[in-house]
C-alpha cells in the first residue's frame, strides 16, 4: 500500500527530526502536497495515526498543504501558478468531474510545457516541544 509506506517516511523524518533537535513531543507536521501528487489525505491520515504510535512519536497534527501548480515553458522560461482546481485536475485519480491540465505556455504558445514539483510530496515543516532547560539558548 501505496499511503502505508508515506506515513513510514514520515513517521521516520518525525523521529529523526526529534531525536537530532531534542523535541520532547511533536505537535505538527505539514506536508507540501504537489497538483498531481498521489495521495490519498483520508488513508494516509489513517494510516499515520497507526504508524506515529509505533514511532513513539504521539499524536502530531498533520496539515495538508496543497500546492498551487507551476507550470514552466522550456521556449521562453515563463513561470507561472495556478491555483487548483477545487475538483482537482483530471489526470489524477483518473477524474472526470476534475480540470484539464494546461497544454501550452501561456505566453508564447509553446507546448514545451513541465511542471515542476507538480508530484511533490515532502515533509515541509515540524513543530515540536524542546524541554524547558533548553528553551532559553
Ligand atoms: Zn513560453
Amino acid at each position: 500500500m501505496h499511503e502505508y509506506s508515506l506515513a513510514c517516511s514520515i513517521a521516520e523524518i518525525c523521529r529523526e527530526t526529534a531525536d537530532a533537535h531534542g523535541l520532547i513531543t511533536i505537535e505538527r507536521i505539514v506536508l507540501a502536497v504537489g497538483p498531481l501528487a498521489v495521495v490519498h489525505e483520508e488513508t494516509l491520515r489513517f494510516l499515520f495515526d497507526e504508524v506515529a504510535q509505533e514511532y513513539g512519536i504521539g499524536r502530531p497534527e498533520v496539515v495538508f498543504s496543497y500546492q498551487p501548480l507551476s507550470v514552466r515553458c522550456r521556449r521562453c522560461g515563463s513561470e507561472k501558478a495556478i491555483e487548483p482546481p477545487e475538483l482537482g485536475f483530471r489526470e489524477i485519480w483518473h477524474n472526470p468531474e476534475g480540470a484539464p491540465l494546461p497544454t501550452r505556455c501561456d505566453s508564447c504558445g509553446a507546448t514545451e510545457i513541465e511542471f515542476p514539483g507538480a508530484s511533490r510530496f515532502d515533509v515541509e515543516g515540524i513543530e515540536g516541544e524542546i524541554p524547558d532547560d533548553a528553551a532559553g539558548d
